[in-house]
């Protein structure tokens, strides 16, 4: 008969019974993971920082190839805000390829066209928040100001401002309690409206126009001195607001780490590590690093836009095989990890969870079979085939991996890009990191699962 312990799945923290250098490990890969962190808060930042860690390795861009073989590492970079990386495997491409995607988009406010506005002496910037937030939390925390202005003659200008120590930050305020009677009152959706979100950003006359509008002007002047400006460029421009505040590592144990965007850039670090890490692979491993994934994955640089189909024909080229129909066979033999973060079961909330089927920190990294709301409304669902071989992989490398739910049933949901490659032909299945906080300024993960995260995708790749 087979023993109890055999029986039953078993459950544990992956810290446990951790030896010192493995400890050791995945705090120093946890270390440069938060300094990428600190590094690239937006979509653009992490696309350059993660091209300049691909050169760094010997990636090319594509159209620097004429020809394309096995152990050929290239990259394109789609309008500096997406990004897919390849290495040509040595097995026949027409097998199919092995994809892992992640997304580098992660919940923000924007600036409108026309953010620019003094009101009772005090200039701000309106905002229209990016993707799904709770408004609240937006206020009375310091916020820095990251993204790019474009001059009609092409002139691109790089703005990041509130991250050194000698710059200003920006915050946007709140109501004090002594008057937030009615405000208190309100839904917690309705604590703080959208358009309440106004990022107060200068109270200063300007000396040589008194009246309505100084102050503006004043800040408008600042920003021409600087960047060469005038109010009419700010509709040409991506300025996105973040938290001003570091990635730093949390607990008294320092077993977890705090940060901005981990959702999803804690999947695109691991994945593009561990993609970097390879030298030549049996299969074609391809690295997505997508955008637009919190607004519905639409337009170019999303994963519902065929860029990353061109990008595929054109390696299909340059490996002189492709012919017609070939890439929707590749796509029909092919396997993915869709990398996206996963809720984190929180006992403070424990409701809405249920707990048999939630993913909790520190075990390892965690799978969703399907993601979707309403009876899996939208979900792409892993057929229990790949759901398998996946798990056979993990296991044969050892992986700490759990298998999750979002949520209890009925209570919402969500999506990844999951399902978009999937309509493909593509078998695939959401496989990311747990978080707490999800979406909130300040997003917790575990350095353990941070770091499973990064062994799960080198092992999907090496399969
Ligand atoms: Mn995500
Ligand atoms: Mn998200």
């Amino acid at each position: 008969m087979t023993e109890p312990e055999k029986l039953l799945k078993e459950s544990k923290t992956g810290w446990e019974g951790i030896k010192k250098e493995q400890k050791e490990e995945i705090f120093s890969y946890c270390a440069n993971y938060m300094e990428f962190l600190n590094k690239a808060k937006t979509e653009r930042e992490i696309i350059k920082n993660a091209k300049e860690l691909a050169v760094q390795k010997g990636f090319k861009n594509i159209n620097e190839y004429d020809t394309l073989k096995a152990g050929d590492k290239v990259y394109y970079n789609n309008r500096n805000k997406s990004m897919y990386l390849a290495i040509i495997g040595q097995e026949n491409i027409e097998k199919g390829i092995h994809i892992i995607g992640s997304h580098a988009d992660s919940p923000r406010l924007d600036l409108k066209p026309n953010p620019l506005y003094e009101d009772s002496g005090y200039a701000y910037f309106k905002t229209h928040y990016y993707g799904g937030i709770k408004k609240y939390q937006w206020t009375a925390i310091p916020l820095a100001i990251h993204g790019i202005i474009v001059k009609p003659n092409g002139e691109k200008i790089e703005v990041v401002i509130g991250e050194e120590e000698t710059d200003p930050i920006f915050t946007i305020t709140d109501l004090l309690p002594h008057l937030a009677t009615e405000q208190m009152e309100r839904k917690l959706k309705e604590g703080i409206k959208g358009e309440e979100l106004n990022l107060l950003i200068g109270s200063m006359p300007c000396e040589s126009k008194k009246g309505v509008d100084s102050v503006k002007c004043n800040i408008m002047s600042i920003l021409n001195e600087k960047y060469g400006i005038t109010e009419m460029d700010f509709v040409s421009s991506e300025l996105e607001i973040v938290p001003a505040f570091r990635t730093r590592s949390m607990g008294l144990d320092n077993s977890m780490i705090a940060g901005y965007g981990q959702d999803d850039k804690v999947c695109v670090y691991t994945s593009l590590t561990a993609l970097l890490a390879i030298e030549q692979p049996k299969t074609t491993a391809v690295c997505i690093i997508s955008d637009k994934e919190e607004i519905g994955s639409m337009g170019n640089t999303g994963m519902e836009s065929h860029v990353f189909d061109t990008f595929l024909s054109e390696i299909l080229n340059k490996l002189g095989i492709n012919r017609p129909n070939l890439i929707d066979k590749i796509f029909c033999n092919s396997k993915m990890l869709s990398a996206d973060v996963d809720a984190g079961y929180d006992p403070i909330y424990a409701s809405a969870y249920e707990k048999n089927n939630a993913g909790f920190l520190g075990k390892g990294i965690g799978l969703n079979k399907y993601t979707g709301a309403r009876g899996k409304t939208g979900a792409s669902d892993a057929n229990a085939e790949f759901v398998a071989e996946i798990r056979n992989i993990f296991e044969t490398a050892n992986i700490s991996y759990e298998f999750a739910e979002l949520g209890r049933v009925d209570l919402g949901g969500g999506g990844t890009i999951a399902y978009i490659l999937a309509n493909k032909g593509i078998d695939v299945i959401d496989c990311g990191v747990p978080v707490l906080s999800m979406h909130a300024p300040y997003e917790v993960t575990s350095k353990f699962d941070v770091y499973e995260a990064y062994r799960a995708y080198s092992a999907f790749w090496k399969a």
